[in-house]
């Protein structure tokens, strides 16, 4: 059986050339060709050996995603329905922007969370996404966008410059493939993106929160969406497994600095140089989705300050994008717009998502994909309905 090796990262990439007696050098030459110019055929690879292309082209494919359809919104947006096999498919989402462009990449078919106020969520789960299956989301659309290289061949500029994970699933609860495929996108050879342009995004799984920081450190995201335990049992479940206080203590140690005497990672007031212990940012990003009603009170936001004086962080506020039976609406502009500046006000960088992609179910919460649903939560969120 040939291996895939949109599986492999740079070190098994050298090791299983090593193993049909290649040297270490071709693995960066491989890696190149397969990320960095999107080629699957060995053929093509014209700066290899012709015996090892001809190896190759017996041990190994790139297998990249089949396409089951795509659209694209008024506003740019693309979106791209992926097939991973027994019927079931996910979402890749990319948001041009002046200066950016952001891919948003699934890590599960489906998700386990149960997230209140998610579609995802809402379909149940099916499984864990392979290596080649996370990375091939940002190969996939690399070629679908138009390139040979990274960039916009008129400007040179980088056409995917950000990559969130974002999309459908919990990214640390399917570890070890998110965290080799994060390190498929910093390699110099592949993506080359920087740690402060990948962001992960978690709905809070306490234990991989330290562990990313350890093995793979990135930019941080946690799905917040609740200010108090109370509502956030209800809204996000998992709270009830890792509540807040674990949660915010966990953000704390992810962006965490030291004192360090002739760094110049940052400086602060008084002069005291500080060193970041791994996280290429010093604060997290809390999402935060607007619930009419629900979590969009003044009471919530000045519960939000709170948590800003226990962590560095700055809030995304999120207009929520209904679905049917989602049973949660949008919360109303003007609501949205004193809900920030309550945050504002205090003195806590806060942003408004601005909805992307409406015309195609693009947003997140929105990435419905195709599950079969192995935990057949769709037929209980119905029969719930229904009574
Ligand atoms: S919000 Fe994220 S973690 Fe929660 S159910 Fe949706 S995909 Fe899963």
């Amino acid at each position: 059986m040939p291996v895939n090796l949109l599986d492999f990262d740079l070190p098994q990439l050298t090791d299983f050339l090593a193993s049909i007696g290649e040297k270490p050098f071709r693995a960066r030459q491989l890696m190149r060709w397969v990320h960095h110019f999107g080629e699957s055929d060995f053929a093509c690879m014209t700066d290899l050996a012709k015996s090892l292309r001809a190896r190759l082209e017996h041990e190994a494919v790139v297998g990249g995603p089949k396409l089951l359809s795509e659209s694209t919104a008024a506003d740019g947006t693309r979106k791209w329905l992926l097939d991973v096999g027994a019927g079931n498919g996910i979402e890749t989402v990319f948001i041009p922007e002046t200066g950016r462009g952001t891919l948003c990449v699934s890590s599960q078919v489906g998700c386990a969370l149960e997230c209140a106020f998610c579609a995802t969520g809402r379909q149940g789960f099916n499984r864990n996404l392979s290596v080649a299956e996370i990375i091939g989301q940002l190969w996939w659309a690399n070629r679908a966008l138009g390139r040979d290289a990274h960039s916009d061949p008129a400007t040179g500029d980088r056409i995917i410059t950000n990559v969130v994970m974002m999309g459908m699933g919990e990214p640390l609860t399917n570890f070890d493939n998110v965290v080799t495929a994060l390190r498929i996108m910093l390699n110099d050879y592949a993506y080359g993106l920087s740690r402060r342009r990948v962001t992960v995004s978690t709905s809070g799984i306490v234990p991989n929160i330290d562990r990313l920081r350890e093995e793979c450190p990135v930019a941080l995201a946690v799905s917040l969406h609740a200010p108090n335990d109370a509502l956030r049992d209800r809204l996000v479940p998992i709270n009830r497994k890792w509540p807040l206080a674990q949660l915010l203590a966990a953000c704390r140690r992810y962006v965490e600095a030291i004192p360090y005497e002739d760094g110049q990672d940052q400086a602060s007031p008084s002069g005291v140089k500080w060193k970041r212990l791994g996280a290429p940012r010093d604060f997290v990003t809390f999402e935060y989705v607007m619930l009419a009603g629900v979590n969009d009170q003044p009471q919530h936001a000045r519960e939000l300050l709170a948590i800003a004086d226990e962590v560095p962080c700055k809030f995304n506020l999120i207009p929520f994008n209904p679905f049917p039976h989602s049973g949660f609406e949008r919360s109303q502009p003007e609501i949205v717009r004193r809900f920030q500046q309550t945050l504002l006000d205090a003195g806590v960088v806060t942003t408004v998502r601005r909805t992307r992609g409406d015309d195609i179910d693009g947003a997140c919460g929105q990435l419905a994909g195709r599950v079969n649903d192995r935990t057949r939560r769709r037929e209980r969120h119905e029969v719930e309905v229904r009574a």
